[in-house]
């Protein structure tokens, strides 16, 4: 069997490597140059973007941000999963708010700006702690300014005026005051099986996801339950087809949706060794309509994701349950390297290995890590 995904990037990797022993040929599109290429070497493989599309069995997505024409090709085939419209939500803030709302799934308040004059209404009916989004292009904090006082309301204006808000318009939503950050993952087959994996909780530094503990501690039925509701009415009303991950903030006890990604996702990547199946098998075992892997968790499981910096000492190798996923690429700042999984069989222990992990990393680059790891010791 074959799946194309469109992206040549670290999770179309994964999904390859996961690929090989099920007898499951994953090729890559680089969506810059439209070539198709191995995910691992990143060379090409020898078919031209139109013979890889008639080949796949099934043809998927690695990130939402696909140029529209080259989704409309693969949609056309009648072999992508998730659909367009429902990748298209993922890239688009606006869009992504219309879904919620018409679903009737809790998210942040909002109002949608196309012209800064709008700005005055949006501050008077969401108060002035504002966190204000580019609606498209935009990910990892990017594409994002904060409102803390009216008074810095001229200053920002003035900064937004340069941008062409009616092509990209701006999704204003008022500063959420919340407890913590959880994200829930799960898959969803064309018969309309889904499998769900626990919550997880995520640590975010600069708008980046740091560490992913799972399952996350303190969390009740009631909790999990209200997750599993949300992702449900959104893989149902959106028949949906693959892995969904919907991060969430949670306000006491209640979850509210902060954005969704139509695809396998960093908060899911412990499930690599934290659970039965991982999240990428479920992918692709999703769109090749076959039965759904066992989504239950073996261990207690952090993911510590490596950004900006290639300096791991390889002693990390010999703690227990420590395993390192590197992505081959080479430095930059922020960029994502790759990331460590640990599994230990209780929050304590984990904490334990996170703080031995610690001594083998240059800290500067994990600046979540250690109270993570304390926190996690003291978990009952
Ligand atoms: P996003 O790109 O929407 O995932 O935002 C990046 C990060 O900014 C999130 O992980 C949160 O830590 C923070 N953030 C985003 N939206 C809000 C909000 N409405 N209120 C408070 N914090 C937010």
């Amino acid at each position: 069997m074959k799946v194309l995904i469109y992206g040549a990037g670290q999770l179309a990797r994964m999904m390859y490597l996961v690929g090989v022993p099920l007898g499951i040929e994953v090729n890559a599109v680089d969506v810059a140059t439209e070539e198709v290429v191995n995910p691992v070497s990143k060379t090409p493989v020898g078919l031209s973007l139109i013979e890889a599309i008639a080949s796949a069995d099934a043809i998927s997505v690695e990130f939402e941000h696909v140029p529209e024409q080259l989704l409309a090709q693969a949609q056309a085939s009648g072999k992508l999963m998730p659909d367009m419209n429902t990748i298209l939500t993922g890239a688009d803030r606006v869009r992504e708010k219309r879904v919620l709302d018409k679903l009737g799934i809790a998210n942040c308040a909002h109002h949608i700006v196309d012209d800064v004059a709008q700005l005055d209404a949006a501050l008077e009916a969401l108060g002035d702690k504002l966190i204000i989004k580019a609606s498209r292009d935009g990910y990892d904090g990017y594409g994002q300014w904060r409102l803390t006082a009216a008074t810095e309301l001229p200053e920002l204006k003035k900064q937004l005026a340069e941008l062409d808000l009616k092509k990209v318009p701006l999704v204003v939503e008022q500063m959420v005051q919340f407890d913590r950050e959880l994200s829930i993952l799960g898959t969803r087959n064309k018969q309309g099986d889904i499998r769900f994996y626990p919550l997880a909780q995520n640590l975010h530094h600069q708008g980046q996801l740091h560490v992913s503990v799972a399952p996350a501690p303190m969390v009740d039925k009631a909790l999990e339950q209200q997750a599993r509701a949300i992702f449900k009415t959104l893989a149902e009303g959106l028949d949906y087809i693959g892995v969904l991950a919907v991060e969430l903030f949670q306000v006491n006890d209640r979850l509210l949706v902060n954005e969704i990604a139509p695809r396998v996702h960093n908060s899911g990547h412990w499930s690599m060794q934290g659970a039965d199946c991982c999240q990428f098998e479920n992918h692709l075992r999703a769109v090749l309509g076959l039965p759904l892997g066992d989504t239950s968790v073996l261990a207690h499981s952090a993911m510590i994701n490596v950004i900006g910096t290639d300096e791991l000492a390889q002693g990390l190798m010999a703690i227990p349950g420590c395993h390192m996923h590197l992505y081959g690429k080479s430095v930059r700042a922020k960029r994502k390297m790759g990331h460590i999984n640990l599994v230990a069989e209780s929050f304590q222990l984990l904490g334990a290995k996170m703080e031995e992990l610690a001594w083998h990393l240059p800290m500067a680059f994990f600046p979540k890590l250690s109270s993570e790891a304390e926190r996690l010791k003291q978990e009952s």
